[in-house]
């Protein structure tokens, strides 16, 4: 691009915020809306604005990347929002891509949080100017000189070039909708925020009369129109009804045409009939176009290079809740519901892959187990009811010898849990690349190990770390298979009929591992009810009663020593089963089970599966 031609759009600015859950980031861009006469003071706008949904909430994550746009002397500032979470490693590249700076949200009382380094550090990488808000200065317990300092001990800790460590500081209230440019002084409106976002982040480049290049960063379903692509006008301009060119990472070159054309205002987009450089458009017509590839001229297609999306690199089966207690809670149940609703993810949701495997099960892939844990929630909550089996890892044959998919994990704690974490991904064949330690009290580890080797290693981690550590990966590439993992070492006590639990079965077995069910709860025949303490199952009987002619002293004095059952979340479920269980998933509930219910049955599949073994080896 000649250095005459190259323009830039002087009244669009893109930005994305990284921020840490409940530092205010919904607050603040709500205020901006308002203050920029997107909407009014009284409007509730609240459930709409960027993370609107409570499950992302809840784990701390934002999932889809959500776009707002606010405008301020002329000048359109479009907003997207970041996953916080680098699980979703190809999707916050994506948004990075889409913007030319970032907004740094900081609340003055807890500094910056450690979940939130991994995007900074992605945005500091790409060369994004960054600005940072230190937000909820009105707090009793505000401390922004020490969180200020936080902030730059963190900058240098990334790697920060000096440019982007000499960004500008807002003080603000986002409650209020006030702020200021220095530590003390006057409260204003956000007037200085808009400025500062205005001076410190440039323009887009390009040119409208160049060939058409929109980046894909985002498919989203829509009932009337399909899919809509959603991306960055990176040069020229994009009309409706304009013929493009998709072009696909393999080289593929698709004609299309544009079937409606919107760009993003407020929060909600509108109808344009072109949109220039810059601009963060959704266009309908798009049919088959795949994230991080392009959309360009239709006589002259000059495609972007392809963003790699993270490939699917592990499986679960979901399957219909067959077990004695199906259809208690769920409304929907058949197999036809589940096969309907997993089509539709698949269908918006590009990271997730879904292939029939029978009548009743489905194969379902995904970058990582959180991935699949979050619709697996976000479906129970819905009203389905489903099992789902054990994660595994897609393995590929090169030259006649298995592979399997690699992370590169990085891994960031406090100085003194890095024995702990290096033992333990050390025995999950994990190798340590890189280390480096700037004094800071923080370690930043590199560790190349098999996909595998992460399973149901997040939950331990956290509690290794005592919550302040933070985990994200990166799929690398196939490698040899690493060898054996262990999984999990012990057994399980399964119910050897159904029932209810008795206060005194789970007295007289609770010294044989740790109980999963509390007294009264109702059992069936093949569920887990326990982990055992030995390495094998062993079939019990929970619902044992004791007669209750004599000794009903010593059966109370029992039921008062019942150490309370293990409850686990859905990741420790995933975490925990084997590949001969399931997880039972209804609105209610989670069960642990084995998948052949029947002993008889359940133990001739278990020598089939040796045989298989030993033929194998
Ligand atoms: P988000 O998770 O980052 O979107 O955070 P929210 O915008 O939902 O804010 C989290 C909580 O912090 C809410 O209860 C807000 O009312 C509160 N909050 C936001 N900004 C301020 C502020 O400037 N001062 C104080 N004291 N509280 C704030």
């Amino acid at each position: 691009m000649g250095a005459v031609a190259c323009r830039v759009a002087m009244n669009l600015r893109n930005i994305a915020i990284i921020a840490h859950v409940d530092h205010g980031k919904t607050t603040l861009v709500d205020a901006m809306l308002w203050q920029s006469g997107t909407f009014r003071q009284n409007q509730d706008v609240r459930e709409r604005v960027l993370d609107s949904m409570d499950l992302e909430r809840e784990k701390g994550i934002t999932i889809m990347a959500k776009n707002a746009s606010v405008s301020y002397g002329g000048i359109k500032i479009n907003i997207a929002d970041t996953p916080g979470h680098v699980d979703f490693g190809g999707e916050v590249e994506r948004t990075l891509r889409m913007v030319d700076g970032v907004m740094l949200l900081v609340d003055a009382a807890e500094g910056p949080m450690p979940q939130t380094r991994a995007v900074l550090s992605k945005a500091l990488e790409l060369g994004l100017p960054p600005v940072v808000v230190i937000n909820k200065i009105d707090r009793q317990d505000a401390r922004p000189a020490e969180v200020l300092n936080e902030i730059y001990d963190l900058f240098i800790d990334l790697d920060a070039t000096e440019e982007q460590i000499e960004f500008p500081v807002i003080y603000s209230v986002a409650r209020e909708g006030r702020c200021r440019r220095s530590p003390d002084g006057d409260l204003t409106d956000l007037r200085p925020l808009f400025e500062t976002l205005v001076e410190h982040i440039p323009p887009p480049s390009g040119a409208p009369d160049h060939p058409l290049q929109v980046l894909v960063t985002n498919v989203a379903p829509d009932d009337y129109l399909g899919p809509l692509a959603i991306g960055r006008v990176v040069d020229g301009t994009v009309r409706n009804r304009q013929a493009v060119t998709l072009c696909g990472r393999d080289g593929s070159r698709t004609p299309a045409a544009v079937a409606e054309l919107f760009i993003y205002q407020g929060l909600g987009r509108v109808a344009v009939p072109s949109a220039g450089p810059g601009e963060i458009v959704a266009l309908a017509g798009m049919s088959g176009i795949g994230l991080g590839e392009s959309i360009a001229d239709g006589e002259d297609p000059q495609p972007l290079p392809a963003i790699d999306v993270d490939e699917p690199t592990l499986s679960m089966e979901f399957s219909i809740n067959d077990s004695p207690f199906s259809g208690k809670d769920g409304r929907y149940v058949t197999s036809r519901q589940l096969r309907q609703r997993l089509l539709k993810e698949a269908e918006h949701n590009l990271a997730i892959r879904v292939e029939p495997a029978d009548a009743d099960r489905f194969l379902v892939y995904g970058r990582g187990e959180l991935q699949l844990a979050v619709l697996i929630e976000q479906m129970r909550r819905e009203g389905y009811e489903f099992s789902v089996g054990m994660p595994r890892v897609l393995t590929r044959t090169v030259h006649g010898a298995v592979h399997e998919p690699y992370e590169l994990a990085t891994i960031e704690a406090a100085e003194e849990y890095q024995g702990v974490v290096v033992g333990k991904l050390g025995a999950r064949k994990g190798v340590m690349v890189k280390m480096a330690n700037r004094g800071s009290g923080r370690i930043r580890l590199e560790i190349e190990i098999p996909s595998r080797g992460l399973i149901g290693y997040r939950t331990e981690f956290l509690t290794d770390t005592k919550g302040t550590g933070t985990l994200t990966h990166m799929f690398i590439g196939y490698r040899p298979w690493a060898g054996e993992i262990v999984h999990r070492s012990t057994g399980a006590l399964v119910a050897d009929r159904d029932g209810r639990v008795t206060g005194y079965a789970m007295f007289n077995l609770q010294e044989r591992g740790a109980l999963f069910v509390g007294p009264t709860e109702p059992v069936y025949g093949g569920m887990l009810v326990g982990e055992s303490s030995r390495n094998s199952d062993m079939d019990v009987n929970i619902t044992k009663e004791k007669k209750l002619t004599n000794m009903r002293a010593s059966v109370l004095k029992g039921i008062e020593k019942i150490v309370p059952p293990t409850r686990m979340s859905l990741e420790q479920a995933i975490e925990f089963i084997r590949q001969d269980e399931l997880i039972e998933v209804t609105p209610c509930n989670l069960r642990l089970r084995k998948r052949h219910l029947d002993p008889n049955e359940r133990r001739y599949h278990a020598r089939q599966t040796e045989d298989s073994l030993q033929t194998a080896g």
